[in-house]
């Protein structure tokens, strides 16, 4: 569907510089929706819905955070597939591309969100699995998540959502101290009982 988007906006050409503010803006967006929505899974134990075993899996993020290596371009599809709400954010797009007369640069801004939130979860990914050079560049420029800012997800409680980067965890933060306990008092309290170490036991 991301590829789709790409053969779609390729019609509807902007100049240089509004490409850059779409792009831009986009980043940031992609960084604070893609943290909120992490916000909400870590925070939402309501296992008996429709989504309780993606919610449930999810949480396990806390406890196993160290992904399996593989290269980039699987990861960068394993991690799409996995995050469910892309789908009907990426059909969305696609019936205003075809069906809506919108503004050029919002259209590529609205793209360019699809297709980063799939870079979020490489970002993501490379923060915990990769100490290369290039990767800790880019961390400390925030153009990808630096490890010493998302550590404190790990290991503090209630903070540090975004992924992409990490520019909006301030507003985040903000958010989720008003609105949420936190992840360790309550849902990672829960991962005993959903651990294949804890199945085996029992
Ligand atoms: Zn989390
Ligand atoms: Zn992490």
């Amino acid at each position: 569907m991301q590829i789709i988007l790409i053969g779609f906006i390729i019609d509807i050409p902007i100049s240089i510089p509004l490409q850059f503010l779409a792009f831009i803006i986009a980043y940031l967006l992609t960084d604070f929706i893609n943290g909120f929505i992490h916000m909400v899974m870590d925070n939402t134990d309501n296992y008996t819905s429709i989504f309780g075993p993606f919610i449930a899996n999810f949480h396990r993020h806390h406890q196993t955070p160290m992904y399996t290596k593989r290269p980039i371009p699987i990861v960068y599809f394993n991690e799409s597939g996995a995050k469910i709400w892309l789908v009907p954010y990426l059909i969305f797009v696609i019936v205003l591309l075809l069906g809506f007369n919108m503004s050029p640069m919002l259209l590529h801004a609205l793209v360019y969100i699809g297709i980063l939130s799939s870079v979020a979860e490489i970002s993501h990914y490379l923060c915990h699995t990769s100490n290369s050079k290039i990767v800790r560049f880019l961390g400390r420029y925030r153009i990808l998540l630096s490890r010493q800012h998302h550590e404190l997800h790990h290991q503090c409680d209630n903070m540090h959502y975004a992924f992409l980067n990490g520019v909006s965890d301030s507003i985040l933060n903000w958010i989720a101290k008003r609105i949420y306990p936190g992840y360790k008092k309550t849902t990672d309290l829960h991962f005993a009982h959903y651990s294949p170490d804890d199945t085996l036991k029992r």
